[in-house]
């Protein structure tokens, strides 16, 4: 392996910057060239590619979004798409390819890599924290100081009023943001993809902290079909009790940018400067996971097919600071 290309693809996360920096500088450090593609794998079929040095990395790794822009490709998820690609990275004597993003970007990472015996290895890189193998990935923190910080905003006026908030955040398949969120900002209940019952505990959960007079009631869904969202909730639980002031307040958009928190830019350093090593140890098809505080080399398979466990006693922990 002489040069290593780098992309960021899917959902932006804040940190993707601080990770870019980190595999080119380690990259550059160990002797190998770097070359940056733009907006993600269709950057592999446009031929978007520019020369990375230390100086395109300097002074970003405070900066949320990417530098490297990132796009949704289609033709990627294509045999003829994937040729394309693998004849410009042959083209522009690319020899190894580290990919930053969510479950999506490591399924084509991996498609590609087993197709081309071509090595990749993935950082985890989306808000949502939905990749197995590692305790938590670029972008979630940050996303979940931004919750935090919303959520108090929130609180101040749903006290004021006497009223009961629906708050919808990200996380699709994944209630990682809504259920620490809800512990962080002391909300009363977590609305989360992977324990549906708590829907039907809902009602009941309303109805007690109305009747100890509590002055207001925040619950935090995660956006997703099996929750039906906040608006959805909201609608059916004001029809029940049309006594309740309900509101709703979608997050949106808000939680995926601004300036990486410090955990963030350290997990993305240190994941970064493990993508290097990983190539070095010769590792292929593997996202670098830390867990336990320990960098782990993550089989492609095994952080994309798994689901990652929400943590029951979390949920424990926030039912009985609810009350
Ligand atoms: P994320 O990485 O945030 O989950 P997406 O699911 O949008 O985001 O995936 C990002 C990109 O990864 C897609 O636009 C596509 O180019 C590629 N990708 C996703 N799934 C596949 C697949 N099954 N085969 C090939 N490429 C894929």
């Amino acid at each position: 392996i002489k040069c290593i290309g780098i992309l960021t693809s899917g959902g932006d996360a804040p940190g993707m910057n601080a990770a870019i920096r980190a595999v080119t500088r380690a990259a550059i450090y160990n002797g190998f060239e770097v070359k940056g593609i733009y907006r993600g794998y269709k950057g592999l079929i446009t031929g978007e590619i520019a020369p990375f040095k230390t100086q395109n990395v300097s002074n970003i790794i405070q900066q949320g979004g990417t530098i490297l822009k990132t796009a949704r490709c289609q033709e990627f998820k294509t045999a003829e798409g994937r040729k394309i690609a693998y004849d410009t990275l042959v083209k522009e004597n690319i020899d190894a390819l580290v990919v930053i993003g969510g479950d999506g970007t490591l399924t084509g990472a991996r498609i590609f890599a087993t197709e081309y015996n071509y090595p990749i290895v993935g950082l985890p890189g989306t808000i949502d924290n939905d990749l197995y193998g590692t305790d938590t990935t670029i972008g979630y923190d940050t996303a979940l100081n931004t919750i935090m910080e919303a959520v108090d905003k929130i609180r101040d006026t749903a006290t004021s009023h006497e009223r009961l908030f629906f708050i919808e955040v990200m996380g699709r398949d994944a209630g990682f943001l809504a259920l620490n969120g809800a512990i962080a900002t002391g909300a009363e209940a977590a609305i989360i993809p992977e324990i549906s019952t708590e829907v039907d505990q809902l009602e009941e959960l309303i109805k007690n902290g109305f009747r100890k007079s509590k002055n207001s009631s925040i619950v935090l869904v995660a956006e997703s079909p099996i929750t039906g969202g906040a608006m959805h909730l909201a609608e059916r639980v004001q029809k029940e009790y049309p006594q309740y002031d309900v509101r709703v307040t979608i997050l949106g958009h808000i939680q995926r940018g601004g300036s990486p928190t410090a955990h963030d830019r350290i997990l993305a350093s240190r994941m970064g400067a493990a993508a290097i090593d990983a190539l070095l140890e010769d590792q292929r098809n593997v996202m670098i996971g830390i867990r336990n505080n320990e960098i782990e080399y993550v089989p492609f398979n095994k952080a994309i097919k798994n689901d990652k466990p929400i943590d029951r006693e979390l949920l424990n922990t926030l039912r009985k600071l609810s009350i």
